[in-house]
């Protein structure tokens, strides 16, 4: 069995699960967000010991929802969880230190892109690309059979390539991000500035969107259409077999996925797209606790 961490930025879990992903146990608390390093760390400990038993554990696997380098098992600050520091908090030494187990961690996007690969929407796959579509866009790349990391396990910030020049601030300082166009409160925020006066929330965007509320359906107009282009670029670099999209696109798959796929097949070539399916993840719930478990498989 393993001991899986989902370390959220507004709550976070330990679970007790099997290998093929059946959950034995698990514990949820609101994570102290604005806590420092050990205040987060000691937080985590607490959490995994909670969730203990008597079963034999073989490791422990973290989803981390802050930036990751595996490699070396460092978690660094994100926004909505300052404390790491920037240059990167040991989380899975100290982790293992204090649990006397093996310890591994990984991005929550990759973590999660594993998770889809293995047992979700990208099974069978070799070249598959993971995008979250919630309150950020992250990204996670299985290339060849395995998770693609880059240099310091960094990249697929897809979420922050431009997809218009000089456009709308985004909460990374750039300008023009697919971002700033085509996470949940993007679109949100969007749809208010095109009119709409419902509740602020992707769900209910959605909602007005599906009633044909005009404001709605441009908000998500429009990021279907930027969406269609950023994966139009990635399927031309990476010559990918499936794009698995998660939260709001699959809420939303009925309104963001034939406009995606009609802008994707416009800015790359066929030999590219032929074959490439666009596809919502499969995992809902329980994505979070197979990307844990997923964190420590494949490390
Ligand atoms: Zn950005």
């Amino acid at each position: 069995m393993i001991l899986g961490i989902d370390l959220g930025g507004t709550k976070s879990a330990a679970l007790v699960l099997h290998e093929d992903g059946t959950v034995v146990r698990r514990v949820v608390a609101p994570t102290p967000a604005d806590a420092k390093a050990e205040e987060l760390f000691a937080f985590l400990v607490g959490l995994a010991q909670q969730v203990r038993g008597a079963e034999t554990v073989v490791g422990v696997g973290v989803s981390a929802g802050a930036p990751a380098d595996a490699a070396h098992g460092l978690v660094f600050a994100a926004p909505n969880l300052p404390g790491w520091g920037s240059t990167g908090f040991p989380l899975a030494a100290r982790l293992s230190e204090a649990l006397a187990l093996p310890v591994k961690i990984e991005n929550d996007a990759d973590a999660t892109a594993l998770a889809e690969w293995r047992f979700g929407a990208g099974q069978g796959t070799r070249n598959m690309a993971f995008l979250t579509v919630g309150t950020g866009i992250g990204s996670g790349l299985i290339l060849d059979g395995r998770l693609h990391r880059g240099r310091r396990g960094a990249g697929g910030e897809i979420g922050h390539i431009t997809v218009v020049p000089n456009g709308r601030a985004c909460s990374c300082g750039l300008r023009g991000c697919l971002e700033a166009y085509a996470s949940g409160p993007a679109v949100t925020k969007i749809a208010q500035e095109f009119g709409w006066c419902g509740e602020l929330t992707g769900r209910a965007v959605v909602e007005g969107a599906r009633a044909e509320n005009a404001a709605c359906l441009a908000a998500l107009n429009q990021a279907a259409e930027l969406l269609g282009q950023a994966l139009a670029t990635l399927a031309m670099l990476l010559d990918l077999e499936r794009i698995v999209l998660g939260t709001l696109a699959v809420h939303a798959a009925d309104l963001l996925l034939p406009k995606i796929r009609a802008t994707l097949r416009a800015h790359a070539w066929p030999r590219l797209t032929e074959g490439l399916d666009i596809v919502p993840a499969a995992l809902g719930d329980q994505a979070q606790d197979l990307a844990a478990l997923c964190a420590w498989g494949t490390s």
